[in-house]
């Protein structure tokens, strides 16, 4: 899945190589899938896509909006899979949820992998989806700042007992985080993912959100996640250091053995010596 880094790398790249091309025509897919998420029948989409122009794209959390024309915008969310800029069609998958045509010959594709939206919204209107809607500061928002990560941690331990991977990972608290992001996260601040929330102290919390913001970072430096493509399907150049590969390998700071456990609806992989509950 995409997660807030895989997102702006490739909206970044969308600035870049799709900003300005000219739309032949499209398709909502050509493979149903249960999770595909449109809000326009396959005409409507089509008739209103054609011979637009495409222009700035930016990300919001997990999201990545993109404007067609100067009346619509595209959304893809909550998605992952290949999302591909192909220079010619010679390269189009045989199976794939969302195709752009256009008149340079070049074309995008979208082939989700386990859900995703594809949405094409009245410039603006996309502000009312949920999951857009009321979205919270992501951490490459200037509002995620210390002051903004203590409150949230402050609200949060008020209103019931919270792990550090309830944090990092449900309910979009801190939106665009997922899973993946998470692992590095609790690894390089030292969190077992089931310690308390209301535990940590001053200095952890401080190293907590500064591991948010270095790990994001650094993802996005390095082009995305090893395990995740941009648009010229690339593998991006950020080696997770807790990943399902990792289990029974020596943890690169102290050689203690990585461990898993499943907690949260995932996979979770930790120093049992380094991360203590
Ligand atoms: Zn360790």
């Amino acid at each position: 899945m995409f997660e807030l880094p895989e997102a702006m790398v490739l909206t970044r790249q969308m600035n870049e190589h799709l900003c300005g091309k000219v739309i032949e025509d499209g398709s909502l897919g050509n493979s149903p899938h249960k999770f595909a998420w449109y809000n326009r029948s396959e005409a409507e989409f089509r008739s209103l896509i054609k011979g637009k122009k495409i222009g700035k794209a930016w990300t919001k959390g997990r999201w990545m909006i993109i404007e067609v024309g100067s009346a619509h915008h595209l959304v893809f969310g909550e998605t992952g899979g290949s999302l591909i800029l192909h220079r010619d069609l010679s390269t189009i998958p045989e199976k794939y949820h969302f195709l752009l045509r256009f008149s340079d010959h070049s074309a995008l594709t979208l082939k989700i992998q386990m859900w995703g939206a594809m949405e094409l919204f009245d410039a603006g209107d996309e502000l009312n989806r949920a999951y857009i809607r009321d979205m919270a500061p992501t951490p490459l928002d200037e509002e995620f700042s210390r002051q903004y990560f203590m409150d949230l941690v402050k609200k949060l331990c008020s209103s019931g007992k919270r792990s550090v991977k309830s944090l990092l990972t449900q309910e979009q608290i801190i939106p665009g985080l997922g899973n993946s992001c998470a692992q590095d996260i609790m690894f390089v601040s030292g969190q077992h993912p089931r310690k308390d929330l209301a535990s940590l102290s001053q200095r952890e919390l401080n190293l907590l959100h500064d591991s948010i913001l270095r790990i994001v970072n650094q993802i996005i430096e390095l082009g995305g996640r090893n395990d995740e493509s941009d648009l010229f399907g690339n593998k991006g150049r950020y080696q997770r250091i807790m990943d399902a590969a990792a289990v029974g390998m020596p943890c690169p700071k102290c050689g203690e053995s990585v461990q898993k456990i499943q907690y949260l609806g995932g996979a979770c992989y930790f120093c049992p010596n380094c991360q203590n509950l």
